[in-house]
């Protein structure tokens, strides 16, 4: 069985008489990309911090590394490595300066660590440039170079994609894919958008309200995202049947609703109403079904039922 690299138990945060965190249990396993999913104020972020001991929680446990008394916490967490806000780096430095000086804040031995971090986010050609002129992007990587200067175990990204280009986003996927697949890295990693989450995460963890509402692997999400054609008619049987036999149709389901959820011919639907009615099959309903993945986050969070193929 893989090794369960966090776990959360009821972990509760409040800001006074307001529940920002609400008993929340995720549970991350070693190798996965785990996106953590939520809008604005879900409580992303003050979850993350909990995790990284960047602030205490009001109940609940959290076990990393399947350790969770203090000290334990305490030795697991220097094999973590964060991103969580924009990282306090001294302005006049330049990006090799900020790094050591964050190695010897952090007691990291080797100074080695410093240019293959800077050569890992390609930062390497910056010389005496100073912080305070870096662009956006620039500032994320020497972030990122800083997340990963131990070596860690865990990277804990709190929205790190957040206003870069869209050069920039695929960039920072490719290393964070990177890191997760050359180097070993479990990924907790939090966003708004779903869509940036969607090319690198194994599995989602969607908050809503300080509270996880779905956990569900990328496989699972993209099943239930799938687009089909959703065809009702007066005589479902028969109908399976023709599609079968005349369109060649392999893959088709019936609904508990008396629809028939086809994969093919999404472009063609006139062919599938033709064949049809040529066979006196009365057609009712012939429309694309399915979401985006965006669709499907609203759809949740809004709290609606979505159609019955999903
Ligand atoms: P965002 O994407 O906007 O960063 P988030 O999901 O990370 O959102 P959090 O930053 O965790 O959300 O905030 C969750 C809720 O807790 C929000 O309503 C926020 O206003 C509130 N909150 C966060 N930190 C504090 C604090 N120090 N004092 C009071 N309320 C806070």
């Amino acid at each position: 069985m893989s090794e369960t690299i966090l776990k959360t138990e009821n972990l509760t945060k409040k800001y006074g008489s307001f529940t920002a965190v609400d008993s929340m249990s995720i549970q991350v396993t070693k190798g996965e990309i785990y996106g953590l999913v939520g809008k604005n104020g879900a409580g992303k972020t003050t979850l993350l911090k909990m995790v990284s001991g960047l602030s205490l929680p009001d109940a609940g446990e959290i076990a990393l590394f399947e350790k969770n008394s203090p000290a334990g916490l305490n030795s697991a967490r220097a094999r973590t490595g964060c991103i969580i806000e924009t990282p306090s780096f001294l302005p006049y430095l330049s990006a090799e300066k900020n790094l050591e000086y964050y190695r010897i804040q952090r007691g990291i031995r080797n100074p080695r660590c410093i240019r293959k971090s800077l050569e890992f986010v390609g930062l390497t050609d910056t010389g005496k440039k100073k912080f305070k002129s870096f662009s956006l992007g620039m500032k994320q990587r020497l972030g990122l170079a800083l997340a990963i200067m131990s070596s860690p175990d865990l990277l804990i990204l709190d929205e790190p994609i957040n206003g870069l280009d869209p050069m920039g986003m695929a960039e920072f996927r490719e290393m964070i894919l990177r890191l997760n697949r050359e180097h070993g890295a479990t990924i907790l990693i939090s966003s708004h958008i779903l869509s940036e989450l969607s090319q690198i995460a194994t599995t989602y963890g969607f908050i809503n309200g300080g509270r996880l509402i779905e956990t569900i692997s990328a496989a699972g999400l993209k099943q239930k995202c799938k687009r089909s054609l959703k065809v009702k008619t007066g005589d479902t049987e028969k109908a399976v049947n023709v599609l079968k036999r005349e369109l060649n149709c392999t893959h088709l389901h019936v609904s508990d609703s008396n629809a028939i959820y086809l994969d093919e011919y999404l472009e063609a639907p006139e062919k599938v109403v033709n064949t049809l009615v040529k066979n006196h099959i009365p057609v009712s309903e012939v429309r694309q079904s399915g979401l985006n993945l965006e669709e499907y986050f609203i759809e949740l969070v809004g709290g609606m039922h979505h159609d019955e193929n999903n």
